[in-house]
Formats: structure tokens, sequence, C-alpha cells
């Protein structure tokens, strides 16, 4: 575009803004937030505004480099994109071929969509079930504890509004600005805000209540509400006849956690939890705003699922202003087998995927990555020797730098995909030069309130920049693997859009697809489980050898206390 405006999505994060692109003489010189989309109506945060910063940063790599000095001593060479996927190709297929497909890791970051997936469905073309991320800490755990829970990842239904607002585990004044938006709507409108955090932000500031329990209890403290909803009989009996499976042994469960017991735990007094778990309870509809705070806890999935249960024994699952569902734009969805190909690995080999014991559920397909860190240096079970970076920088983000350092610089041959020289790059013996947002299109699929598809554009390239899909293709045509990706990247894109009937050219002037809220009547009262309830005792993570109903980790804790 020589002058004008284009029409993308940011994709800095993944929250999914819309961006209009402003063009001068063929060269993007500013960018605004996109009033026209439902999400951020006009506005983007500052990580955003700041885009072409990004973009121009004169410390962005722009040539595929090649390590000409012992390993982190800084030296490189700049080569052709031809030669440098030679070389990482012919080391893939010399590993594959002497220790197997399982000694090639893969390890990606997040906040690039689908460029994430592509790495996922690159990885099980080429057979190896050791492809790891920070998914175990990030999202998933709340993720897969709805699904099991009520088959479906329920969204605040601020809009409505709530009368009751639980935020727990997340700062959304500083994430989620446009959730913070309707909050802060709901709240004028007369919704009781109660914040769950051991830190101050701008949403404590703001609450009616705040509790501050001790960092890694959070379980506890919701099992406690349980116990006194449940005591109480304030529960919605309907819904938890109708609607539900395992009331019993739940109600069994919680009796142990009196809100005098959990106190000694949580630091949180009793007389506190009965008055949370009332007004949760009763002044309906009420809502939960979860965030990342919950993921990191010790008993992540199991905290995740105690809050689905809470959501669900009240009533509150479903309803409007309460935690509801919503359809998502009919796409190719990219952790299907369709798109992500898990069925590319055959069982034996997927058993040599690297966990530590049964720490992940058999539906998720990643790797744990302190359990690879710990065999790039051990060798146990057995070698890594290859390891595939894409957009993410371990060496900042992983605990324990000074052993992963040890595991990057243990590997035969390490590829890093990069725009910048991270400390993770640095050791590398080949870094990719990689495309930002604004340099590729794709389609963006907002995971985390609202369910909204919007379209990213290329509005530029830098140097000799390209995005992953064209690197992975790259990769896949000199691995025999041509045939995984098509011939272009917006081919790809026509396949993702094509349960909508529509091809990228057309979603470049439709720019978005939004979804729909759907209450309990619409889905007429059954859940997307195998029991058609919510299952608050689950049978399928019982026969997993996973606790049936969520259990503190720091069980002995209250068992201690009950003691004495
Ligand atoms: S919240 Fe995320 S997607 Fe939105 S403007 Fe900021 S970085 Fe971009």
């Amino acid at each position: 575009m020589k002058d004008g405006v284009l029409r993308t999505t940011c994709g800095i994060c993944q929250i999914g803004c819309g961006a209009l692109v402003h063009f001068t003489n063929g060269r993007p010189i500013k960018i605004e937030g996109d009033p026209l989309h439902p999400l951020n109506k006009g506005k983007l945060c500052q990580k955003g505004y700041a885009s072409l910063e990004y973009l121009y940063h004169p410390k962005r790599i722009t040539k595929p480099l090649k390590r000409v000095g012992a390993r982190g001593q800084g030296k490189w060479m700049p080569v052709g994109w031809d030669e440098a996927l030679n070389i990482i190709a012919d080391k893939f297929i010399e590993h594959k071929k002497t220790f197997g497909p399982e000694s090639v890791a893969f390890i990606r970051g997040a906040a690039k969509g689908l460029q994430d997936s592509y790495l996922t469905r690159f990885a099980n073309a080429f057979g190896s079930p050791n492809i790891t991320s920070m998914a175990y800490v990030c999202f998933i755990p709340r993720y897969a504890a709805s699904m099991i829970t009520y088959g479906f990842y329920a969204i605040p239904d601020l809009d409505y509004p709530p009368k009751t607002i639980i935020v727990w585990g997340a700062n959304i004044s500083d994430t989620l600005f446009h959730v913070y938006e309707r909050l802060c709507n709901a709240v004028r409108r007369g919704a009781v805000l109660i914040v769950v955090d051991p830190g101050s932000n701008r949403v404590t500031r703001e609450a009616s209540m705040v509790l501050k329990p001790k960092p890694t209890t959070d379980l506890h403290l919701i099992l406690a509400m349980l116990h006194v909803i449940i005591k109480e009989g304030l529960y919605d009996k309907n819904f938890v006849e109708q609607y539900t499976t395992g009331f019993r042994e739940l109600a069994n469960h919680v009796s142990a956690y009196t809100p005098e017991q959990v106190s000694e735990v949580t630091w949180i007094p009793a007389d506190t939890i009965v008055h949370l778990a009332r007004v949760y309870a009763l002044n309906k509809p009420s809502a939960i705003q979860w965030g990342n705070g919950i993921d990191h806890t010790p008993d992540n999935f199991q905290t995740a699922r105690a809050i689905c249960i809470l959501r669900a024994i009240t009533g509150n699952i479903g309803i409007p202003g309460g935690d509801v569902q919503w359809t998502n734009p009919a796409l190719i969805e990219r952790g299907s087998v369709a798109f992500s190909l898990h069925d590319h690995i055959p069982p034996e080999v997927r058993a040599k995927r690297i966990t530590k014991g049964n720490a992940l559920l058999p539906n998720q397909f990643y790797a744990l990555p302190q359990a690879l860190i710990e065999a790039m240096i051990t060798g146990v079970p057995y070698p890594i020797k290859s390891c595939y970076i894409q957009g993410c920088n371990p060496l900042l983000t992983y605990p324990n730098p000074r052993k992963v350092c040890k595991a990057l610089e243990a590997v035969d041959f390490l590829t890093v995909s990069d725009m910048f020289m991270t400390p993770t790059a640095s050791l590398a013996d080949i870094v990719l030069p990689v495309a930002t947002y604004l340099e590729f299109d794709s389609i963006v699929n907002a995971p985390y309130s609202l369910a909204v598809t919007s379209i990213q554009q290329k509005a530029t390239r830098v140097g000799e920049c390209r995005s992953d899909y064209e690197i992975l293709k790259g990769l896949a045509d000199r691995l025999g693997l041509a045939n995984i990706f098509w011939p272009t990247e917006e081919e790809c894109l026509d396949f993702i859009l094509s349960p909508s009937n529509i091809t990228f050219a057309q979603f470049r002037d439709i720019a978005v697809l939004e979804g729909r809220k759907l209450y309990r009547d619409d889905v007429h009262n059954t859940f997307p489980t195998p029991s058609g309830k919510v299952e608050l005792y689950s049978t399928r993570l019982e026969s997993w050898g996973f606790a049936p109903l969520p259990k503190p980790t720091t069980e002995i804790e209250v068992n201690n206390i009950n003691e004495t």
C-alpha cells in the first residue's frame, strides 16, 4: 500500500486487538486502535502503540546467521536462507536417523497465534513427540479443567452485568484492558467487586472486598467456600439435581475443609471465608474472572477445577450475568487433529514423550519443559541432539537459568528463530530472522474473552525476515515433508477459513467474524461432556490416575490441623 490505512490485528500478545496501520509513501508511519473492532474499540495498550518501534528496531536480526566462534562467543556470519535451512535439515536428518525422531526437540513460546501451531504441525509430521511450551503454566490448566468439568471454556458475562464479580488471580487492569473496561462498567452499574490476589493493582483498589490468601493456598480457600455453600444449603438445588454428577462425593470431600481449618492455611479469617461464600452464592448472578495467577499455583489444574465446580453448583454457569459459553466462528481449530496432525505420531513414539512421571493429562500433547531441560543435560531417558526454539527465550523465562544454559550448551545443534539476539539465541548454531506480526498475513482467534476472529495483514517486510510458516515450509520441503504445508501461506489460511465458506481474500474485506453467547437454554441444558452433565466428580480423571475431586497437594497441612 502506498498511502492509506490497512486494517489488521495486533499480534504482540494473544488478546487480538484490532489495529489500523497508516501508510505514507508505502511505509507504515503510525498505528492506532481500530474503532470498529469489537474487543478494543479503538484503543491499544502501550505495547500495541509501540508496534512500529518494534518493527523497525535497529537491533532486529534481518539475515540468517551462522555461528563461527565458540558457542555463546557472539561471532556470527550472515548466510543465505538456502544455506541456513540446508544446515538445519541435514542435522535433523542425521539425528533422526541415528537417534530417532524423539532426539529432535522443539520449544515454542506464545503470542504468535497460528505461527505457534505451525510448529506443532511440523513437529508431529517430523515424528517427534518432544514439543514443549509454557502451556502448563499459562491458560491450559484452566482450559483443561473447564473441558473436563463442563465441556467448554466459560467467560464472565460482564456486559449483562453480574451482581457479584470475583476477580481471582488476574491483573486485568494491566493485561486485559478491554475486559477491565467492561468490568468497570459492570461495577458502575452496581456489581459488587471482590478480588482474590496477594498483590495490588488498580482492580484491587476498586474492589469492595480484597482477600490476600497465602500464595499457593487458593484451592484450600475454594474448597472452604464449597464447604460453606453446601453446609448452609446455598447451592442451586435444581441445577445440581438435574445437571451434575458426583454431588454427594463432592459434599463428603469438602466436609473436611471447614473455614476455621482453612483459615490457618490461607491466612484468611474464617468469618471472611463464610462471607465470601455467602455473597458469591446468594448475590446472583455471579461471575468469576480468573487469570494466570491460577495457572501459577502448584495445584493449578485442580484449583481451576474447584472454581468450575463453584460456578456450577451455585447455578452460575450458562446464565445471563454468570459465566457463559461462546460459540466460535467456524474455523479449522488449531488444536484439531486436522491441523495439528497429532495422529502422525505412532503410539509407541508418542509414549516416548519426555514428561516427569504422569504429570500431564493424556490429551495434552506437550512435554514438560523442566523434564526436557533435564534430558538435554543428562541424556536420560535418551539423548536430545537437536533443539529448535521458536519465539521463546528460555534463558529468561524458564526457572533456573544456569541449568537451562547448561542444557542448551549440551545439545549438539541448536536453532533459534527470533526477532532479536536474545540470550537464548546467542547460544545457537543458526539464528533465523523472523517476521513480526506486521510482516505476514494471518487469522487471529482471541481465546480469552468474547469469541472474535480477526484479520492480520502484511503491512511491510524488513530485511530478509520470513514468517515462521515460510521458515517451517522451507525446512519441511528439505525433509521430504513438502505435502504438510500448502504452497503459499494464504492457501493455508483458506483451509483454516473453509468451514466459514470464505477465502482469506474475502476475509480481507470482512475483517472480523464474531461468535455469540450461548445461555443455558440455548444449548437445551446439556453439557458437552461424556455424561452430558457437569462432572463434579470426574471418572475420567480417576481412570487416568488423577484425583477425581480437587485435592490440594498440600493436603497434609489440613490433616495436621485436624489432629491438633
Ligand atoms: S493488549 Fe495485546 S493485542 Fe492488544 S494492543 Fe496490547 S499487545 Fe496488542
